[in-house]
């Protein structure tokens, strides 16, 4: 019998226009011979929809999308997942970034409806969604990291001219500035002098009470996929080569001018560094099903971690399928294999 997969897209979150990307590369490689295909898209607003003209979407594979605001079409419904989703689901697919979706939130709820979901559960994405938590834990599993500074928006709005001092004091210029909850760069930037620490640090608290800013490092960037459960394993390296002043939102998703070079060139010595620090990382913050680990590695081939994701970009050409290829598991598999680690997740709970 084929699987029922309820298909979750879009998302309240600044990364929504990433998932409908994310949703529509799904959506036109998985095997439809073996899964029914069930859309549920979640609108800017957080609306949860329903209805055939977002399945007929999937199956001609259009961009699964309805724009802001737009008056529903009279099939369409709205929807919530509740206890009777059991019945329809074997499998949810949350492919959702940033808040209320890669946050655990959604976890959360599929959680309390006892449905077997792919990726990680609620701490590992809540966890893996506040660089700072995630920071402090990779301190505690001993892995490298930049220097960083945190505070809260009510805290800078008291004490600015000493959280600017403790910055100076503790990191050292460039310096990155980062709401702690989003992905994709959005609001992130660079600064490289007061006035524009002030201004970034700003621009970062339009997304999160909570904003990290970080040691700049001028470091190579290169990431690794982990895949599996209690026993997961890892993906060749891949290296990003971005052309823009760091891996901003522009060079991820719009210009096409980052290359991504894999696998990486890098000593072995080097890479067998990354994969155990990548084990770590997933263990650390209890993964489960899927993470691509986010590293930096200077001149003298020191390795920091950067971050973690834990429902990485997803698309054919995005880094984390493609890591995979290169590793030998087709895009087709690896979506086979995360609903296989879904039901296998969910089976050991039970
Ligand atoms: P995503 O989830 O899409 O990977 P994100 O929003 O979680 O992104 P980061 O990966 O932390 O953000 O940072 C985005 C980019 O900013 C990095 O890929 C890198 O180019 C640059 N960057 C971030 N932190 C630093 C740092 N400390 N030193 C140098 N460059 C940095
Ligand atoms: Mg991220
Ligand atoms: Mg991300
Ligand atoms: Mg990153």
């Amino acid at each position: 019998m084929k699987k029922r997969i309820g298909l979750l897209y879009g998302g309240k979150s600044a990364e929504h226009e990433v998932s409908l990307s994310t949703a529509t590369a799904v959506s036109k490689a998985i095997d439809y011979a073996k899964y029914e295909v069930h859309p549920i898209y979640i609108t800017l607003d957080g609306q949860w929809l329903r209805g055939p003209e977002l399945t007929q979407a999937v199956e001609s594979t259009e961009q699964l999308q309805l724009k802001p605001n737009q008056i529903l079409p009279n099939n369409i419904t709205e929807f919530v997942l509740d206890k009777t989703s059991q019945t329809q689901f074997d499998v949810v697919f949350p492919l959702l970034h940033g808040t209320n979706g890669e946050d655990g939130t959604v976890q959360g709820l599929l959680e309390v409806l006892n449905l077997p979901y792919v990726g990680n559960g609620v701490l590992a994405s809540s966890a893996g969604m506040d660089k700072v938590v995630m920071k402090q834990l990779f301190g505690v599993a001993g892995l490298q990291q930049v220097p960083y500074v945190y505070f809260l928006r009510k805290e800078w709005d008291q004490n600015q001219d000493e959280l600017i001092a403790k910055c100076e004091q503790e990191l050292s210029w460039p310096m990155f500035v980062k709401p702690a909850n989003l992905g994709s760069s959005v609001g992130i930037s660079k600064a490289s002098n007061v006035e524009e620490l002030i201004k970034a640090i700003q621009f970062a608290f339009q997304y999160d009470r909570k904003v990290i800013i970080e040691k700049g490092l001028n470091a190579r960037e290169i990431e690794m996929g982990v895949l599996g459960n209690d026993r997961p394993n890892v993906s060749v390296a891949g290296e990003i080569k971005p052309m823009t002043e760091f891996y901003d939102y522009d060079s991820k998703y719009k210009d096409g001018s980052t290359a991504l070079i894999i696998p990486a060139e890098i000593p072995t010595d080097v890479e067998s560094t990354m994969k155990e620090m990548a084990i770590k990382a997933f263990k650390i913050l209890d993964c489960a099903g899927l993470v691509r680990s986010d590293f930096f590695v200077t001149e003298n081939n020191e390795v920091y971690i950067n971050e973690v994701n834990t429902m990485p970009g997803f698309t054919p050409v995005s880094m984390y399928p493609l890591l995979w290829q290169h590793t030998g598991v087709s895009y087709p598999q690896l979506i086979d294999t995360l609903i296989e680690l879904a039901i296998e997740r969910h089976t050991e709970k039970q």
